[in-house]
């Protein structure tokens, strides 16, 4: 029973963080000591970018639920990265999943990766973007077809792109 609680009270305390520093061999290096197409120092983000983004990028902050103005945006475009201003997804595979964050069934293509996230005390998939390895969200496995895929993008670190293709 004792031991029951600490597991739990250290659960809740963000032991998985804790675990995930300390590597473990279960989480990725921070994204600054991989290799990305566009690298930058962490001085160089933070002036590039807002507190709200760089937590986001840089520190995988997650913003709060239905406050991205982009949940009700349906035009026609291209999401691109603010971090590199790389396409990253595109409205035809935006849908509304109902969660407070833009929703996407696929990325394009090779425009993100992804790692296993044991922030919380379950493993998430965390994506980020492929050029600047910025943090976007996550990917879940209930999405809609045809990839039965969600991912979970923070808005703040997304431009809609209108009309813009992925080369451009
Ligand atoms: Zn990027």
């Amino acid at each position: 029973m004792q031991r029951r609680y600490f597991l739990s009270l250290a659960a809740a305390a963000g032991a998985a963080s804790v675990f995930g520093s300390l590597g473990l061999g279960l989480r990725r290096g921070n994204a600054a000591e991989e290799h990305f197409p566009v690298m930058r120092s962490k001085e160089e983000w933070r002036r590039q970018l807002s507190a709200d983004q760089f937590a986001i990028l840089r520190e995988e902050a997650t913003e709060r639920p239905f406050t991205s103005p982009l949940l009700k945006n349906h035009g026609t475009g291209i999401y691109r990265c603010v971090g590199c201003n790389s396409g990253v997804y595109s409205s035809e595979t935006k849908f509304d999943s109902g969660t407070g964050w833009p929703s996407f069934w696929e990325a394009l293509d090779g425009a993100v990766g992804t790692t296993t996230d044991y922030k919380l005390v379950y493993p998430r998939t965390e994506v980020h973007c492929a050029t600047c390895g910025g943090h976007l969200g996550h990917v879940f496995d209930d999405g809609p077809k045809p990839t039965g895929k969600r991912h979970c993008i923070n808005g703040l670190v997304l431009a809609f792109d209108e009309n813009g293709s992925a080369a451009g």
